[in-house]
């Protein structure tokens, strides 16, 4: 179910142009539109979840063709032997600025860790 006020469901309904580089039923991939790593690649499920924090069993299925679908796109893109990281802001503490659960896929750079 899309949500009106949602900006990445527009983005998924193709109603705001985004920089798309995957797409399926179930999951959507596009460049982050203010990169922090060479590659950076927002994943996202079509329907509309929240955050992490709303996730249950029933999205198991959808968690794994995103994870599959992440890792395909750091084949394509080059990143998976020098390696990326696959990650979730979920909530206002861990910065999360978009209310629509997405991971961003970062490589091509030397990460640092932990995270500020
Ligand atoms: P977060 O802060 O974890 O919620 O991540 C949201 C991400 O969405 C940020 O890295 C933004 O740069 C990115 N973003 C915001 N608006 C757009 C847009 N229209 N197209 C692509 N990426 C966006």
């Amino acid at each position: 179910m899309a949500n009106e006020e949602c900006l990445f469901c527009h983005i998924a309904a193709m109603e705001v142009p985004a920089d798309i580089v995957f797409e399926d039923d179930v999951v959507i991939a596009f460049r982050d539109i203010t990169p922090k790593a060479p590659v950076h690649i927002l994943l996202i499920p079509r329907v509309h979840i929240t955050s992490a924090a709303s996730l249950n069993d029933a999205n198991g299925p959808m968690l794994g063709r995103l994870f599959a679908v992440a890792a395909q796109l750091a084949r394509d893109e080059g990143i998976a032997k020098s390696g990326f990281r696959l990650t979730t802001n979920s909530g206002p503490g861990a910065g999360q600025s978009v209310p629509h659960l997405h991971f961003h896929m970062m490589g091509g750079r030397q990460m640092g860790w932990p995270p500020g």
